[in-house]
Parts: structure tokens; sequence; C-alpha cells
């Protein structure tokens, strides 16, 4: 049952060929990739990040990014995304015909030192040089916060400073901004605190979540999220990149879960749940551990149960 302040329509960010294959270990052909991105437009998400213009040698998996989206077939009113890490990438990016990137910035100068090699305010820099040049090829950009729920390296983050990461990547130019719990550390008491902070700077309608479940709290987080208004969410098929064989799993959430969970509250997405499932089950076998969605795990059970 919807209660009357959550909103009634959410969009999911299917985040999984990016976010969740780039922290797989094993390498899926880029002929699979390009058929899960189709799967994935086609069951109605209506975002879809792609793969990631990064530097191949530190990425393998998204070694081929732009053979994967000049392999896709562009549905539309889909939008397609890519992670660009800086200009290079955003060239790349052009190139590959794209009209929408999005960019990574991170609440803690630890954690961006360790990722980009950039403090937050060298990689801001980079990041405004990035938005002034896709502003002029009419270029939207989409805004990461990570480690906005706790750093690796730092520990606690002060919602002030995420909210403050935030801002400046708006007034840069992004048009929305990801407030993501990198470390899958958020529980539900953050989430309303660290959403007050950013909306106190931001405008609600322009702030996303993205929650990992590493913890076990994402679908929780999401609530609180909905409570406080917040109606875009993003999501991995399958939660991909949460492999529970390998170290550093980011344990996205996923997708199949959120449907479930939203269209339980009478929330619209446009997605079909089961098409979703039939994506994920179509990579799982290519990926090489069971996927950790626990509503596919479910539907798997079930068919094998009723098969026997
Ligand atoms: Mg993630």
């Amino acid at each position: 049952m919807r209660r009357p302040h959550w909103p009634q329509r959410v969009t999911v960010v299917e985040v999984g060929p990016r976010d969740g294959l780039q922290n797989e270990p094993v390498y899926v052909p880029t002929a699979d990739k390009i058929r899960f991105v189709d799967a994935l437009a086609a069951a109605g998400l209506p975002v879809v990040e792609v793969t990631s213009f990064v530097n191949p040698r530190r990425v393998p998996q998204m070694a081929d990014a732009g053979a994967v989206i000049a392999g896709i077939a562009r549905r539309p009113g889909v939008r397609y995304s890519a992670l660009v890490p800086n200009q290079r990438g955003l060239d790349a990016a052009l190139t590959a015909g794209l009209d929408e990137v999005a960019i990574f910035a991170a609440a803690s100068d630890t954690f961006s030192m360790r990722n980009i090699g950039q403090d937050v305010e060298a990689s801001l820099a980079t990041y405004a040089a990035v938005c002034r040049r896709a502003d002029e090829h009419a270029l939207r950009v989409r805004a990461y916060v990570s480690t906005a729920f706790g750093c690796p390296f730092e520990g606690e983050v002060d919602p002030r400073r995420v909210a403050e990461v935030a801002a400046r990547l708006i007034e840069m130019g992004a048009f929305e901004v990801s407030v993501s719990d990198t470390i899958g550390i958020a529980h539900p008491g953050q989430v309303g605190p660290v959403i007050d902070a950013v909306a106190a700077r931001v405008d609600r309608g322009r702030i996303a979540l993205h929650f990992h479940d590493t913890r076990g709290t994402a679908l929780a987080n999401v609530l609180v999220g909905l409570e406080a208004g917040i109606a875009v969410f993003d999501a991995s098929a399958g939660g991909l990149g949460g492999c529970p064989f390998a170290p550093g799993a980011t344990g996205n959430l996923a997708t199949e879960d959120l449907l479930y969970m939203l269209h339980g509250l009478g929330i619209d997405t446009g997605v079909s749940l089961a098409a979703v499932v039939d994506a994920s089950l179509a990579i799982e076998p290519l990926v090489g551990h069971p996927l950790s969605s626990r509503y596919t795990q479910a539907v798997k059970a079930t068919r094998a149960t009723s098969a026997s």
C-alpha cells in the first residue's frame, strides 16, 4: 500500500552492466554484455549505465566499452550512460555517440586519492572541466558522491561534507547527484540525516540514492529514502558486483529485489520484474557464481522444485 507522501513513480537506474560487471573478476564477452544491456532496456528500465571509459589496464572488464555501446540496439526513450573519470573518458563517450555520462566524486579525501589519485578538491576541478565540455556537446552529466555514508579509510563522513560535494557537482552542471553508499555500510538511522543535509543544498528532485546490500540494509534504506521524498534509486540486475567469493565485493542492491518491494508498495516503475529476472539468469552462468539477488534465487528455487 502506497502512503500518500511516497512518490507515485520511481525511476530505477540500472547500473549492472557497469557497476556490476566492473566488479566481477570473470571477463564477460562483449556479445553477452550487449545482449544483457538490450534485455535490461527491453525490460523497461528507463536508464541503463552501459559501461565505463576507464583505463583498460586498471579495469580489463571495461576494455570493450566502445564496442558494447556500438553494439547495443538503442531503444527510444531509454537513457544510455557511461562512466567517465576524466576528459579522455569524455572524448571516448562523445565518439561513441552517447548523450549522457556519469562522473564520480568522493566525499572523503583518502578514498578519492586511492581510487583516482586526486583528492576531492582536485577531482572537482577535473569534473568541472568535464562538465564544461559535456555542456558544449549537449551531453547530460549525472554525478555520484561516493563514500557518502562512510569511508573505508576515514570512517565516518560528515553529512555536511557530502552535501558540499553534492552541491558543487550540481553547480558545475550535473542534473542529478546519486548519493552513494560505496562500501555498503549505510543503515536506516543514517539515511534521513544525510538526505536532509544534501536537500538543504540541492533540490530533492535532483537527489538519487545508491545503496549496497553488503550488510543487509539496502531495502530498509530505500524505504527511508522514499519517506524522505526521493524517487530515483540505483540498482544492479541480479545484484551483480556482489560476488561473495571476491575480495572487495561491493554488494550492489539487486534490481529485482528493489522492484519487488516497490511494486509491492504500489509504486510504479514501468519495469517488468520477470524480464529483469530473465536478463539476470542469462548472465549468471557467465560470471561464475550465484547472483546475490534474493528474489531471483527464490525464482530459481521455485522452478527447481516444480520441475522435480
Ligand atoms: Mg555500486
